[in-house]
């Protein structure tokens, strides 16, 4: 298949790269690796941008770095780079662990970690951890700045929040307080590295006594947007976490999910991984904290 002619253009700051996406609306399209972008703009079923506008000539979009009890992470950064980066080994093993199973190494050089999150798949690998964790989005538009949690930025399959003229600039995550673990499992029939059929993120931080105090559970690949499981979280929060706990969340999550059948899972088959994967990712992630 082949790409229908576009204008490229390659702003050099943020301000013009606002400015141009704004005047173009709905023509124009932001490029930051391409690697979800090229291959929609490939399929004759999807809408043609007639204008691309690469941020790959805008500098100081691509960093990690803690700031304070933040963990900030620029726009362009890439996958790869956060599936080997100290400072998110050290502080969230399992995101690191969930970029690193993501995609092949060469889809990973490129793909950026924003591009991931604003191509708002349902089965975007980022989403779960980044939900699960409390991140926040950092936006930037001609109209000024602003920030919104990760867990609000999904609008329906393949749709995000954003306004004409606005970007992601940036992902902030909270650094884990005491006693907290985040586990992100994914499942897929094919390969671990295949898209997601299922994705659970669990993250739980427990008391002084060793019982639950709050827990955060989300679940992709499985409804239209990654979703909150608060019926699951709700059985685990306030009580001593142990197989049978944990089995009774899984089971209230296959309550919360709503998947479609496609090539890669049936809608049945993934109720039923679901409960398997969550009582998995709780446990993983009690360990993570009582280790
Ligand atoms: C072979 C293959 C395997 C894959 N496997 C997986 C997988 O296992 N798991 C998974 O989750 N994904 C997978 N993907 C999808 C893909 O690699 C990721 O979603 C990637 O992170 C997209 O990032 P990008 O920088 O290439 O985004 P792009 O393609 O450049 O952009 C994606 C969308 O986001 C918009 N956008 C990008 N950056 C911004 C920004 N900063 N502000 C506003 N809008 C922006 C673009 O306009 C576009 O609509 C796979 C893709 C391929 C081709």
């Amino acid at each position: 298949m082949r790409i229908t002619k576009f204008e490229y253009l390659t702003p050099s700051s943020l301000e013009e790269a606002c400015l141009v996406l704004q005047q173009h609306g709905s023509q124009a399209a932001v490029l930051a690796g391409g690697t979800d972008l090229l291959v929609k703009m490939k399929n004759p079923r999807h809408s043609h941008p007639q204008y691309v506008v690469s941020l790959k000539n805008i500098q100081g979009l691509e960093y990690i770095r803690r700031d304070k009890d933040m963990l900030r992470i620029g726009a362009l950064t890439k996958l790869d780079a956060v599936a080997n980066s100290e400072v998110i080994k050290t502080a969230y093993s399992s995101l690191a662990f969930a970029a690193d199973n993501m995609a092949t190494p060469q889809i990973r050089n490129i793909g950026t970690i924003a591009g991931n999150l604003c191509n708002a798949a349902r089965s975007a690998d980022m989403a779960p951890p980044l939900m699960a964790l409390e991140a926040l989005l950092n936006i930037v538009s001609p109209q000024g700045t602003r920030t919104i949690p990760v867990d609000s930025f999904f609008a329906g399959q393949g749709k995000n929040t954003l306004r004409s003229g606005e970007i992601v600039t940036e992902v902030v995550i909270p650094l884990p307080p005491a006693r907290f673990a985040l586990w992100y499992q994914k499942f897929s029939p094919r390969s671990a590295r295949d898209i997601a059929a299922v994705g659970v993120a669990v993250a739980l931080r427990l008391d002084s006594g060793g019982k639950c105090e709050k827990c955060r559970i989300f679940l992709g690949a499985v409804a239209d947007t990654p979703i909150r499981a608060p019926l699951s979280e709700a059985v685990i929060t306030g009580n001593k976490i142990d197989e049978v706990l944990a089995a009774a969340a899984g089971k209230q999550a296959v309550s919360e999910c709503r998947p479609i059948d496609d090539n890669r899972a049936t809608a049945d088959y993934r109720r039923h991984i679901v409960g398997v994967v969550t009582k998995d990712a709780i446990l993983e992630a009690y360990r993570g904290v009582v280790a």
